[in-house]
C-alpha cells in the first residue's frame, strides 16, 4: 500500500532504521535531563535551522501536536484580542479553539476561491489586529496563502504578532520567516514522521512577548518552555524517539530550497495530466493551489468508487475533510512519497478517468 494521504501520511522508509538505532544507542532510556538528550535536542535544533533556512535567532520548541500549539498559542497570549483569517476547516478550528478559551477572537473568513483581500482587512477592527492567525497550508481544501499575501499580511500589520499554523507545509516547502512570528506544524505531514509531535518556530518577538504577558498557568506556558529550551530542554519528557528520528531525517534529507523545487515542480505537472485527463481540482485558480495537497472534485459516487479502486491496486487516497468530505479527495504530495510513486499514482488515475 501507497499512502497518499495528507496525514498521517507516508513515513521515510528510512524510519525503520532509524528506529533500531535508536534502540542501540540507548537513547531512549536517557532522562530528558541527562547531557545525552541536552546533546540530541540542541543538535536537532541546529540541523532544523540549518537544512529549513531558519534564522539562527529563532526559537524552535518540542510539542505533542498542532492542536496543542492551537492551545498553547491561546493560553501563552491571551489577553491579546486575534482575528483568525481562514477559507477552511484547520483554520477554522484554531479559531474555535481560541474562542472557547478565551472571547476575545474575531474571525475574518474568505472564499477559496479567491486570494485574501488586503482591502477588507484594512477595514478590520484594529483593536482585535493584536494577534492575526493564518493557515498558509489549508490542508482541508487544498489552498495555500502566497508568500507575496504573507508579505502584505506583514506589511499590513507591522505591529501585530503573526501567527501560522503550517503543518501541511513545513518542510516541503520554503517558508519566508520573516513574515511570520510564530510557525507551527506537527511532523506526521511534510516531515515524514511518525505523529505524535509538533515543531514550534518563534522569532524574537514572540518570545518577547510572550515573557511580557507572563502567563505561567500551565505546564507548558510558553515562559515555561522558553525558559527550558535555554537549555535546551522541555517543560516535560518529550517524544525522545520522534526527537531522534527528525535528527536522523533532517540529516538524510536536501535543504528545503531543493526539497521545494522539486515539490512545486512535481505539483505542477501532476496537476497538468491529471487536468488533461478530465479531473477537475477543487480550486480552479493555480495560484491558490497548495503546492502539498491537491484536492480533486466530483460527484460523491465518483469519488468513493475511484477511492474503493484505488485501494485496491494499492493506493490510498485522502478523503475530502469538512465540507469537502463528499465531494473530494485529496493527494498528498510530500517529500517522503518518491517521484516513481506519484507516477504509478497518476498513470493509475489517467486509467480510471
Ligand atoms: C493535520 C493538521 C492539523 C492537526 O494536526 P495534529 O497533529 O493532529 O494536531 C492542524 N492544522 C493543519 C493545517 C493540519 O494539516
Amino acid at each position: 500500500m501507497i499512502s497518499f494521504y495528507p496525514g498521517p501520511s507516508k513515513v521515510y522508509p528510512q524510519v525503520k532504521e532509524y528506529m533500531m538505532e535508536a534502540m542501540d544507542t540507548g537513547i531512549l532510556s536517557c532522562n530528558h535531563r541527562s547531557p545525552e538528550f541536552v546533546d540530541l535536542s540542541k543538535e536537532t535544533i541546529k540541523l532544523l535551522k540549518k537544512k529549513l533556512d531558519i534564522p539562527k535567532n529563532y526559537t524552535i520548541f518540542f510539542l505533542s501536536s498542532a492542536t496543542e500549539c492551537w492551545e498553547v498559542l491561546s493560553e501563552s497570549y491571551k489577553p491579546l484580542f486575534s482575528t483568525h483569517i481562514y477559507n477552511g476547516a484547520f483554520g477554522e478550528k484554531w479559531y474555535l479553539n481560541k474562542k472557547k478559551l478565551d472571547a476575545n477572537a474575531m474571525a475574518f473568513e474568505y472564499p477559496i476561491h479567491r486570494e485574501i483581500s488586503v482591502n477588507k482587512l484594512s477595514k478590520l477592527n484594529s483593536s482585535y489586529t493584536e494577534a492575526i492567525c493564518l493557515t498558509p497550508n489549508e490542508t482541508s481544501n487544498a489552498t495555500k496563502v502566497s508568500k507575496n499575501m504573507m508579505h502584505k499580511v506583514r506589511q499590513r500589520f507591522k505591529k501585530s504578532l503573526i501567527m501560522t499554523d503550517v503543518t501541511s507545509s513545513l518542510g516541503g516547502v520554503d517558508l519566508d520567516w520573516l513574515s511570520a512570528d510564530i510557525w507551527y506544524a506537527s511532523v506526521q505531514k511534510c516531515l515524514g514522521l511518525p505523529a505524535g509531535m509538533a515543531l514550534m518556530i518563534c522569532s524574537p518577538r514572540a518570545i518577547e512577548k510572550a515573557l511580557e504577558l507572563n502567563e505561567n498557568k500551565h505546564y507548558n506556558s510558553m515562559v515555561a518552555m522558553i525558559k527550558q529550551m535555554e537549555r535546551f530542554q522541555t517543560t516535560h519528557t518529550p517524544n525522545v524517539l520522534n526527537i531522534f528520528l527528525l535528527n536522523k531525517v533532517m540529516q538524510m534529507r536536501d535543504p528545503i530550497k531543493r526539497i521545494s523545487n522539486q515539490t512545486k515542480t512535481r505539483m505542477q505537472s501532476m496537476q497538468n495530466v491529471l487536468q488533461k485527463n478530465g479531473y477537475e481540482p477543487l480550486i480552479p485558480y493555480t495560484r491558490l493551489r497548495s503546492d502539498t495537497v491537491l484536492a480533486i472534485k466530483d460527484n460523491a459516487s465518483r469519488i468513493t468508487e475511484i477511492k474503493k479502486k484505488a485501494k485496491k491496486e494499492g493506493f490510498v487516497l485522502g478523503n475530502g475533510y469538512g465540507d469537502w468530505k463528499e465531494n473530494t479527495f485529496r493527494i498528498a504530495n510530500f517529500p517522503a512519497i518518491t517521484n516513481d510513486e506519484i507516477t504509478q499514482l497518476v498513470d493509475f488515475l489517467k486509467l480510471n478517468a
